[in-house]
């Protein structure tokens, strides 16, 4: 349906073992949209992202793309349908150039004419000039956070709807984590939805639409990014005095 949400999450439980990961979470992301999760370590976030994306499975609930239900489905009927998680960063291919990292994240265009592949590599060099400087370095040779943009670029080569993203933050300089928090902003305006999984609260909540707290595998608090970040109870527990 036209009024479906691109992403409905709707109460996902997601166990290892006996052990429940994740209990009852919902949320959504509409088209447009940056929504992020925030927590502390353990919470849940990156198995919310494996079951979204189809690599962990659902021991309950719905996960609906533009109205239908995935949760069954395999990886690559979901990045067909557009969603996208951004590797972390020792996904990178090591030993390979960067411009062949970014290469390999168009796969699924694999069929499409070299001039489709070559418009959508100069829009990554666009959006990350520092990628098209260093195009025949190895992968490895990069800094911490021109790996993040290349996990981000290579992401963004399969013309993702919905972009996934677990910690892009993780391990970088304030000025870096800027620059990619800059880039995810520009992407929303182009319309592309991210669902953002951050530790630094602060920054997530000052970017995103909306925002979910997760704890112990549960949604604790949800709502607009801004409510959150006025909330007390995240003040206390998530900003700190500042
Ligand atoms: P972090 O920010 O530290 O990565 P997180 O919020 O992403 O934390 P998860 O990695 O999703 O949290 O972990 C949620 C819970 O599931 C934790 O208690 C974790 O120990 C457990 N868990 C994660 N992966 C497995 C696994 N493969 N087998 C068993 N338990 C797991």
């Amino acid at each position: 349906s036209p009024a479906a949400p691109l992403l409905d999450v709707q109460d996902l439980s997601v166990a290892y073992g006996r052990i429940e990961a994740l209990t009852g979470v919902s949320l959504q992301v509409q088209a447009g949209q940056i929504v992020t999760v925030i927590g502390p370590n353990g919470a849940g976030k990156s198995t919310l992202l494996g079951a979204l994306m189809g690599v962990l499975p659902a021991r309950a609930g719905q996960v609906l793309l533009d109205g239908e239900a995935v949760q069954a489905a395999p990886v690559a009927a979901r990045v067909a349908r557009g969603l996208a998680l951004v590797p972390e960063t020792r996904a990178l291919f090591a030993s390979m150039s960067v411009v062949d990292n970014l290469r390999l994240g168009a796969y699924r265009f694999r069929q499409e004419p070299a001039a489709r592949h070559r418009e959508a590599l100069d829009e990554v060099y666009a959006l990350f000039p520092r990628l098209q400087e260093r195009a025949q370095q190895a992968a490895a040779t990069l800094s911490g956070g021109e790996r993040q943009m290349l996990a981000l670029g290579r992401a963004l080569m399969g013309r993702p709807r919905l972009l996934m993203l677990d910690e892009p933050s993780l391990g970088l300089a304030p000025l870096i984590v800027r620059d990619i928090f800059r880039i995810l902003d520009t992407l929303r305006a182009r319309g592309v939805a991210i669902l953002l999984v951050e530790q630094n609260a602060r920054a997530a909540l000052r970017l995103a639409d909306h925002g979910h707290v997760l704890e112990l595998g549960r949604v604790a608090l949800a709502g607009p990014a801004q409510a959150l970040a006025d909330d007390p109870r995240i003040v206390e527990a998530y900003l700190g005095a500042h």
